[in-house]
């Protein structure tokens, strides 16, 4: 399935791989252009008062793409470049995601159009507030649970979650999701993502024959999502992570990196870059590193029909949105590679998310083993009705995935009928 370029309108994409799959599964007419319309979009523009004294007005969306399947459930991205079609194109992705893994959510996407490296913390405090204050009519945990994205992060939340509840005149914990512990947070989900993709890496290294245990590992981006998928590829798995990288650059050691020791170095140094005992390399030849798996976690767009013939891999794990381009999947399908799809390999961090607003609804906080647990039940569920589907249909996992998942909205969309 396609995925958003830079000079591509992503909103064109989400609504091409929703004919791609409708063609698939023989979907009327009626019920396809039901899947290229959002349900609802909200458009704010609101004053901040900024340190100097002066007012800006500044433009953020929040789009519901589809609640058939229970609320809706996406982050918020602060982004000089945020549109209302790359919201659009988010929440659709959104709402295939959570219908993967068959949590009980509906899509949906924010952005708000600013520059947060360029702004205090006072005000992206007061820019949060009235935001979060411009959309309150329409999110709430029986609506629309945001979380965070791009330049978003627990302390974003918690400022939602404070201005949300303020206004009701309680806490209202569920109204968001990535709080921290303090405030209804989940154990579990700063790892989440990480930890859910290298579980979808075992349950496919099965079925595709590819070793983990003193199987070869190349990781790009030794971030949040990467850097635990490394270490529990590494500590729970048995596999010799030969290659990290991160945005400075990457580094290689035949004989394997120990990536506790990686993660320790890079938080002194701040980077990969200079681990002792390891061969620098960038983050092209990373990518086409002889490895057994590799795991994109850094940026979309990194595996293109450049480069897609050297990839050694035998396995691509999808810890990042949308690294591989399209031309690229059908290169990686041809060469026979395992491709573990986004939606699928990094939802992991959804899925503790839905766990999160699941303990704040009950006021019932499940420990760190619980989370896990059940986390590791619905990766390898989804894993093993994305697989069933790939060989039924005879399509690669991506297109699979999509299958899957515009194939439940569309079932609880016709079990519900259309209103009135
Ligand atoms: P992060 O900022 O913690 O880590 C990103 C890493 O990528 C950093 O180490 C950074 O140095 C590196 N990087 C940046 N530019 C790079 C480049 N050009 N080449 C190589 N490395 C580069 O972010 P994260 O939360 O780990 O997210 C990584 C990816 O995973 C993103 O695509 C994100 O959308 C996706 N994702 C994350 C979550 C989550 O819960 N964290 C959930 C779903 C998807």
């Amino acid at each position: 399935m396609p995925q958003a370029t830079s000079s591509v309108n992503p909103f064109e994409t989400a609504k091409r791989q929703v004919d791609i799959v409708a063609d698939l599964i023989g979907l009327d007419a009626g019920f396809r252009e039901v899947l290229k319309h959002p349900k609802r979009e909200l458009s704010v523009n609101f004053p901040v008062r900024m340190d100097n004294g002066a007012l800006r007005v500044f433009t953020g969306y929040r789009v519901q793409y589809n609640m058939a399947r229970g609320p809706c459930k996406g982050g918020i991205r602060y982004h000089p470049q945020v549109t209302l079609d790359e919201v659009r194109a988010l929440a659709a992705w959104m709402t295939w995601k959570c219908a993967v893994v068959n949590i009980p959510y509906g899509g949906a996407k924010g952005g708000v159009i600013c520059d947060p490296k360029a702004m205090s913390k006072a005000e992206l405090e007061r820019l949060t507030r009235r935001y979060a204050s411009e959309i309150s009519p329409i999110i709430g945990p029986e609506m629309d649970i945001p979380a965070p994205d791009v330049y978003t992060d627990s302390q974003t939340m918690s400022w939602i979650m404070d201005t949300y509840s303020m206004q009701k005149g309680y806490s209202v914990p569920g109204v968001v999701t990535g709080k921290p512990i303090a405030l209804g947070g989940s154990e579990g989900r700063g790892e989440a993502t990480g930890r859910g993709c290298a579980y979808t890496i075992r349950e496919a290294a099965k079925d595709a024959g590819v070793r983990v245990k003193g199987g070869t590992v190349a990781v790009q981006g030794f971030g949040n999502a990467g850097s635990v998928a490394a270490n529990l590829l590494h500590d729970d798995q048995g596999a010799v992570i030969v290659a990290l990288s991160d945005s400075k650059g990457g580094i290689y050691k035949a004989d394997g990196l120990n990536p506790h020791a990686v993660e320790a170095h890079k938080a002194k140094t701040g980077s990969v870059v200079g681990f002792p005992g390891a061969k620098a390399i960038s983050n092209e030849e990373l990518l086409e590193t002889k490895a057994d798996i590799l795991v994109p976690a850094a940026l979309e767009n990194q595996i293109s029909q450049k480069n897609a013939d050297k990839i050694q891999a035998k396995m691509v794990a999808e810890a990042a949105n949308g690294p591989t381009l399209p031309e690229a999947d059908t290169i990686l399908f041809q060469k026979k590679i395992t491709v573990l799809p986004d939606i699928l390999a990094n939802a992991g961090g959804v899925t503790v998310s839905y766990f999160e607003w699941a303990q704040d609804i009950q006021g019932f906080f499940w420990p760190l083993d619980e989370v896990n647990k059940r986390l590791e039940q619905v990766m390898v569920r989804s894993y093993a009705d994305v697989h069933k589907t790939a060989t039924e249909k005879r399509v690669h996992n991506r297109t699979a995935a999509y299958v899957l998942a515009i194939q439940r909205v569309v079932d609880a969309m016709k079990t519900r009928g259309i209103y009135p």
